[in-house]
């Protein structure tokens, strides 16, 4: 397989029929919303986001991506779904941001811009593709030595089974069913091998908790079903 071409034309099928949803904060991406402000308190605490040149990969409609744009960052949207680009450009028009967005995989971007970034995020899209290891070599090529590369993405293991695909697909409703594919997702401790076999020092790692009582999420220890990665490049 072309390093280009490591996505699953299935998978962006599924985000193409959802994408006119994308803002709707009570629609199909409603999780995302609802945990963005999460995400966006630990990355600009871990490496503010002003001023910086940041690429979102995988960055669908452009939750995430604006949200640091918001806070002043150059910020580069990337996404195969070109009905997802579609709406996060014309989002731009309703929050007035200016954001670069392509229509294009991570590793592409990163043959021809290879160190150009001072943060990479890498937001719920690694347990999407067929080959992870292959988006964090792109995540960690793209970043400039001493930059920051955040990953998110769904431990595997029965209780992740359980409240990320059975809970919140067929249970709560929180997501379309067939979102998540439990077999593609992802241990901490197989993310950290395969960041720092791309140079990337691991800093932290950080759960998500839902709680459905309460409709809370919560950054929290407890990295048993949803968690965060944060790792900088070495310096050369
Ligand atoms: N990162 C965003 C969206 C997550 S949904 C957020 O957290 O808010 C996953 C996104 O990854 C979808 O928009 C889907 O189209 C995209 N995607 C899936 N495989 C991809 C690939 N190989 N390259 C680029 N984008 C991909």
């Amino acid at each position: 397989m072309n390093r280009g071409n490591n996505f699953d034309p299935a998978e962006i099928a599924k985000f193409t029929e959802h994408a006119a949803n994308w803002w709707d904060l009570q629609g199909d991406f409603k999780p995302l919303h609802e945990i963005n402000p999460l995400r966006l308190d630990y990355i600009n605490q871990k490496a503010p986001v002003a001023g910086k040149k940041i690429i979102d990969i995988g960055c669908g409609g452009g939750i995430l991506t604006e949200s640091m744009a918001a806070l002043g960052a150059d910020v580069t949207g990337v996404d195969m779904s070109e009905a997802a680009i579609n709406v996060a450009k014309l989002h731009l028009l309703e929050s007035g941001l200016t954001i670069e967005y392509l229509v294009t995989t991570a590793e592409t971007v990163a043959d021809e811009r290879a160190g150009s970034y001072d943060i990479v995020t890498c937001m719920e899209l690694l347990e999407h593709v067929p080959d992870p290891v292959s988006v964090v070599s792109a995540c960690a090529a793209l970043v400039k030595p001493g930059g920051h590369v955040f990953f998110s993405t769904i431990n595997r293991n029965i209780k992740a089974y359980l409240f990320a695909v059975i809970g919140a697909e067929y249970i709560l409703n929180l997501l379309p069913k067939q979102t998540h594919d439990y077999a593609k997702f992802i241990q901490p401790a197989e993310l950290a091998k395969w960041a720092r076999q791309n140079r990337l020092n691991v800093a932290d790692i950080v759960g998500m908790t839902y709680n459905p009582l309460s409709k809370i999420y919560k950054l929290a220890t407890d990295t048993s079903v949803n968690y965060l990665l944060h790792a900088q490049r070495e310096d050369l």
